[in-house]
């Protein structure tokens, strides 16, 4: 049984969690993104979409505080990143491609090493319930992540970002590699995000699967955000039309 309250996400009071407003990226002296507007509200899912090379990495990096934007600003859940490092990586998890745990110690240990790392003390019933509500089978809490599958360990990196309560999820490609069932999963799991209240920005070539859980996807072309679509009625997205945008034959 989880606890919910448990996994309550930190409260938030900002509009938006994740803002970007006119922010312009550069690596030296070629600019990367123009003028990105970017609003994320608390329990909204937003997927951005774009070729390769077109700046979704890029749009991460200035989230996460690893790239500085020359103009415009960017804030999480209405810090900077920037100038507040610290206080800014408190607000998100981040969930890279590649999951990075620390394979010789088990996924209960790395959720508690990791809380640690981040200033968190858990009790280990928070623990056991994050990562049951991350849809990790109770028989793998106490195996070492080493033998894990991708999509077991994204499982423990979700379980990790429930027992943070952060009001902020980042993703890069999280459902490249997954087969359909564990994709589908994986977006149960967003869902549950959503249901708590988490803004959520996925980076991802995955159409199909953005169709599935977004509440908005956003089209990055050579920097610039062209189109947002939002989800609508029961089919959500007319994905044959999104597919004809996203392969340039629209
Ligand atoms: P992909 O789908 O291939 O991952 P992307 O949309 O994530 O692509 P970015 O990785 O954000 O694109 O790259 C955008 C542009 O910035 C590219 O032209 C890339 O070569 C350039 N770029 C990315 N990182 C750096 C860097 N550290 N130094 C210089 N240029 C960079």
């Amino acid at each position: 049984m989880v606890n919910n309250q448990a996994l309550s996400p930190a409260a938030t009071s900002v509009e938006y969690v994740l803002d970007a407003v006119n922010a312009v990226a550069a690596y030296g002296s070629k600019t990367i993104l123009h003028q990105l507007n970017l609003h994320i509200r608390p329990g909204e899912i937003y997927a951005l979409l774009g070729a390769n090379g077109a700046g979704k990495t890029t749009t991460l990096s200035l989230f996460l505080g690893f790239l500085a934007p020359q103009s415009g600003s960017i804030r999480v859940n209405g810090i900077d990143p920037g100038t507040h490092p610290a206080e800014a990586r408190k607000q998100f998890a981040y969930i890279p491609e590649n999951v990075a745990l620390y394979e010789h110690l088990t996924a209960r240990e790395n959720v508690e090493y990791l809380l640690d790392l981040a200033g968190q003390r858990e009790t280990a019933d928070t623990i056991a319930n994050s990562l049951a509500a991350a849809g990790l089978a109770p028989a793998a809490f106490d195996r070492r992540v080493s033998g894990f599958s991708k999509g077991m360990r994204q499982k423990v990196a979700i379980g990790l970002a429930l027992a943070r309560k952060v009001p902020a999820l980042l993703l890069d490609e999280p459902t490249s590699g997954l087969d359909p069932q564990a994709t589908t999963e994986f977006n149960r799991l967003l869902s549950l995000l959503r249901q708590q209240n988490v803004a959520i920005l996925m980076v991802t070539h995955d159409l199909l699967s953005a169709a599935d859980v977004a509440d908005r996807i956003g089209f990055l072309e050579a920097g610039r955000l062209v189109e947002e679509v939002a989800a609508e009625g029961q089919d959500r997205f007319d994905v044959r039309l999104l597919h004809r945008r996203y392969a340039g034959q629209a």
